[in-house]
This record gives C-alpha cells, sequence and structure tokens, in this order.
C-alpha cells in the first residue's frame, strides 16, 4: 500500500477475503478503543518476507525456476517436476484444500530443493507471502531462544503463520526430541489451520513416519496427491538378483 489513495481505493474495491490479513487490512497495525495504535501480529511476518526480498540467499532463490530445471535426468525427476508445475497452477484452489501441500523426497542433487523454489518464485510473483525456513539454521535459532519465551514466539510465529511456509531440508543431520518438538509445533498448527507447506527432505515418507508418526502422517496427509519421491541416480546402480 502506497499511500493513502491507493489504500481507500484498495477498500472499495477489495471484498474482505482480498486482505492478506483481515484483522488489520494489510496496515500492520490496529487502532484500539483507546485510540492507540496496536502492531497487529502479522507484522512480524511481513517483516520476514520483506526480508527475505532483501537477503543476499532470496536473489539466490529467485534465480530457481522452471524454465531452468533440467528434468531430462530421470523419470523420477521428470515427475517430480510435473507435479511442481501442476501444484504452482493449481495452487489457488489447492490452497484452501485439506491437500494443500506438497513435498519433495530425494537425495543430495535430486533437484528437489530447485523444484521447491521454482513453485516458490511463481507464488511470490502472483504476490503469496512464502517464508523461507532453511531447516538446520532456523531449527539452531529457534533452539537458541527457547529460553527467551518471548523471543521464541516471535520467531515460531512467523514459521506458524506464513501464508506458504517452505522448509528446505527438513529432519537433515542428527534429530533430538527438541527438533521434533518445534516441527510439530509448527506443523500440526498449519494442520489445522489449513495453511500450506513445501517441503524437501531427504527422509522417505516412510522415514518421516519412524522419525516421529504425527509428524509423519500430518504431512502425508496435507499432500498426499503431492508426494514427489526423486531416487534418481541409484536406481541405475541398484543390484538385482
Ligand atoms: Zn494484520
Amino acid at each position: 500500500m502506497k499511500n493513502t489513495t491507493d489504500y481507500l481505493k484498495n477498500v472499495n474495491d477489495y471484498q474482505e477475503s482480498n486482505y492478506r490479513c483481515n484483522k488489520c487490512r494489510d496496515m500492520m497495525f490496529i487502532i484500539q478503543e483507546d485510540g492507540t495504535a496496536k502492531a497487529c501480529e502479522c507484522r512480524s511476518i511481513r517483516i520476514a518476507e520483506d526480508k527475505l526480498k532483501a537477503s543476499g540467499v532470496s536473489e539466490e532463490f529467485r534465480k530457481m525456476r522452471f524454465e531452468n530445471f533440467d528434468y531430462s535426468k530421470s523419470k523420477e525427476t521428470m515427475l517430480a517436476y510435473s507435479k511442481a508445475k501442476s501444484y504452482s497452477k493449481k495452487f489457488e484452489e489447492l490452497r484452501v484444500a485439506r491437500q494443500n501441500s506438497i513435498i519433495f523426497c530425494g537425495q543430495v542433487g535430486s533437484g528437489k530443493t530447485h523444484l521447491a523454489m521454482s513453485i516458490g518464485n511463481v507464488l511470490l510473483d502472483t504476490g503469496a507471502g512464502v517464508i523461507y525456513m532453511p531447516y538446520r539454521s532456523s531449527i539452531t535459532n529457534l533452539k537458541q531462544s527457547i529460553t527467551d519465551e518471548e523471543n521464541y514466539q516471535r520467531e515460531i510465529n512467523i514459521y506458524k503463520n506464513a501464508q506458504v511456509l517452505m522448509i528446505d531440508d527438513l529432519f537433515k543431520g542428527r534429530i533430538t526430541e527438541s527438533d521434533i518438538n518445534i516441527i510439530y509445533e509448527i506443523l500440526d498448527y498449519r494442520y489445522f489451520k489449513n495453511l500450506p507447506v513445501i517441503v524437501t527432505t531427504e527422509k522417505s515418507i516412510g522415514d518421516l513416519l519412524e522419525i516421529d508418526e504425527a509428524i509423519g502422517s500430518r504431512l502425508y496427509e496435507m499432500s498426499k496427491n503431492y508426494v514427489a519421491e526423486i531416487v534418481g541416480e541409484k536406481l541405475n546402480y541398484r543390484i538385482y538378483g
């Protein structure tokens, strides 16, 4: 919203549902009964989005497009590509559905992150709020702030409430109980609020279920039709007999 005229025009043109946040109508603050302004809870999410737009990660991120993805590597890569493409095309109808998420399982170099980011870019281009959560560093940050309740809530709130959350490399590395608890808190919340996730992981759905049944089953339920497993190279080296 650039200025008051824009804002008023938008108020007249848009229905309630066109606001990304109905509580503050995208003003990021709320006027309270006593006339003072209070920051809306969506504010920290918007700030994180702007950070993504402004950060160096984002530049690399923005280069990851369907147009520069090589899907000719294997049959599974091609299948994953077409699932990703169809997900991004149907996103508007999918986002309100029970199954509104997508998950890419595959080893390093399988192209899963490229595909996830390609979807993210299509959604960003249409104005959706996409939050990028690089699993390893984000989980470390969250755990460091766990003793500071206010700080922790502010951080985790971003991942819980983002319009679209992209978790990159879920459960990479050693997994502790507090990693599981944090991820469960985020996913369970998003599951009940019907908020989509885009996940990449080296684990299979079976692995995820084994790590934590509640997390695995939530993720599967949210993305059923859009589970893309890219085993890739491994296939060529598998020894039969
Ligand atoms: Zn708001």
